[in-house]
């Protein structure tokens, strides 16, 4: 079958070139899907796309309107296609449900560790020859509560990973995880896991229902000198409510994987341009935020998968079978 693949980068071609094996004609391109680049997709049955690419409404009539008859992210989260449009144009949607978990688990447990550790700051400190540690000072993580919004596939990990330091464990989710519960954590409402926690979080996907949740109101219900992270997706935070968090010093740190305003910004280097952005700008400074660029995912295994499931995919949707990806 033929395929477009949207907004790939070398590291993606490489593990989709390998799983594929020949068995797909995998064509590349670097653009990303938008009400624009839909043309590209002329003549192709099927697409493939990532997180930051524009599945609304309008791109999907336009991709409907060429023939496409698939589109399969490469990613778990699926908040940027508009499932019920698809489902309305008789476009099947897919996704990699389940990919490396551990990949992103683990990269929260570092990103915590490395803010309660102060360990971004003592990095280039060092590096400066500074060895003084005034400033440095971190909180041991045992006896900590730790509160986890979401607890399915990578937030029952990250519990696992948390269990180990010896920690009170805290779980928000409508469907309560066994797995979670069988490492002692007790189910609370949200009010009472953002009242209790020492750090707070997010894995819970992006849903009408869930954009937002940490806003200035729920911010205010946690605990003073609380940290927040989220390896989720951005727009889960209302930035500007989170930047008055900080300057108040509410939080005492903050890790950021994603940024509701990410696309644009993030998986490309823009060391040369000037940031126009000033909310985000503003976060930078914060000397106990850390931010990356969406890098949670991003590990040899997690990428070998996501590129294995996706062939698999298409392979699926060729021979008219549907699989625990399929969406629509
Ligand atoms: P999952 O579906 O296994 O778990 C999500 C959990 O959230 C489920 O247990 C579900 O019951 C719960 N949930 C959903 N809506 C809820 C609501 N309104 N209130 C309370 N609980 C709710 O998903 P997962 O594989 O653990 O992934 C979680 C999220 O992580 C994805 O949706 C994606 O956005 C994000 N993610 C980020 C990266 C990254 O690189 N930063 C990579 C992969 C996934």
């Amino acid at each position: 079958m033929d395929v477009l693949v949207y907004d790939t980068k070398k590291y993606d071609r490489e593990t989709l070139c390998a799983a594929n094996n020949d068995l797909h004609r995998l064509h590349f391109t670097a653009a990303q899907l938008n009400e624009q680049t839909a043309s590209l997709a002329e003549g192709f049955p099927a697409i493939s796309i990532f997180v930051n690419d524009d599945a609304s409404a309008p791109v999907l009539e336009r991709l409907a309107g060429l023939g496409v008859k698939l589109i399969t992210l490469r990613s778990t989260g699926f908040n940027n296609v508009d499932l019920e449009t698809a489902k309305r144009l008789g476009l099947t949607v897919m996704r990699v449900a389940n990919y490396s978990p551990y990949a992103v688990a683990e990269f929260t447990l570092a990103m915590l560790l490395a803010l309660v550790r102060r360990i971004h700051r003592a990095y280039n400190r060092v590096r400066e020859g500074n060895f003084a540690l005034d400033g440095l000072q971190g909180r041991d993580i045992h006896g900590m509560t730790i509160g986890i919004i979401g607890t399915g596939r990578i937030g029952a990990i990250f519990a696992r990973l948390m269990h180990g330091f010896g920690v009170t464990l805290l779980g928000f989710d409508q469907r309560p995880n066994p797995a979670c519960v069988e490492l002692g954590m007790e189910y609370v409402a949200l009010e009472t896991l953002l009242a209790r926690s020492d750090v707070v979080s997010l894995h819970v996907p992006l849903l009408p229902e869930t954009y937002h949740l940490i806003n200035a109101h729920t911010l205010a219900l946690m605990k003073r000198g609380a940290v927040l992270i989220n390896t989720s997706r951005g727009a889960l935070v209302d930035t500007e409510a989170l930047i008055e968090a900080l300057k108040t010093g509410h939080l005492s740190a903050v890790g950021l994987d994603v940024y509701e305003e990410e696309d644009g910004l993030f998986f490309r280097d823009r060391s040369e341009q000037i940031l126009t952005d000033d909310v985000f700008a503003r976060l930078l400074t914060f000397p106990n935020v850390l931010v990356t660029g969406h890098q949670a995912f991003f590990t040899q295994e997690a990428l070998t998968q996501i590129a294995e499931t996706t062939i698999r995919n298409l392979s699926d949707f060729e021979a008219g079978r549907r699989n625990e990806n399929t969406l629509t």
